[in-house]
């Protein structure tokens, strides 16, 4: 996977203290994006998810989960699944930022696109609109952007938005689908 970088500690990104990986590669270079560096597929540095997975083993007990950032994670779905997977196993929750939207990748038949989403605790979805930037619900960028609470609405099969204390994100759930 082609990664900009990492972020080991960062309490913006998700609740608690989170690891954070930035994917590099966007697709949907939405005006006023704060990280148009990361647009590019081809820039970036070469990771492998064991390589990632190793990074993270360093701040197993410290850390309350891991969040995928951009760049667009689901771009390259398949090994941040992997990597996601790894986090579950240190107990961790997952975040992941996407430029799509929910109903755009439930749609999908694509399964690394399914390992990922089925592997997030917390979307945040959409893309960044900066004429909706003035009221972002937490941990988004704009107001269209939702933070989806992933097991309630797969269950539900409505968007349910993630609340702080539910235990959706604060239990991981390894092996779900
Ligand atoms: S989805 Fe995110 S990284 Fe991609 S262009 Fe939009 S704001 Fe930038």
């Amino acid at each position: 996977m082609r990664l900009s970088g990492v972020a080991p500690e960062s309490f913006v990104d998700g609740p608690g203290l989170r690891y954070v990986v930035f994917a590099q590669g966007c697709p949907h270079e939405c005006p006023h994006c704060q990280n148009p560096g990361t647009w590019d597929a081809g820039a970036g540095q070469e990771f492998s998810a064991r390589q990632v997975a190793r990074m993270l083993r360093q701040h197993k007990k410290t850390r309350r989960g891991i969040t995928f950032s951009g760049g667009e994670p689901f771009a390259q779905a398949g090994e941040l699944a992997q990597v996601a997977l790894a986090a579950r196993r240190l107990g961790w929750d997952v975040v992941t930022y996407t430029g799509f939207t929910y109903e755009e990748l439930i749609g999908s038949d694509d399964s690394d696109i399914m390992a990922l989403l089925s592997a997030s605790d917390i979307l945040i979805d959409g893309r960044y609109v900066h004429e909706l930037r003035d009221a972002p619900a937490r941990f988004s960028g704009s107001s269209n952007q939702r933070v989806i609470d992933v097991a309630r609405t797969r269950e539900s099969g409505r968007v349910v938005l993630w609340e702080e204390g539910r235990d959706a994100a604060a239990a991981p759930k390894i092996g779900r689908t």
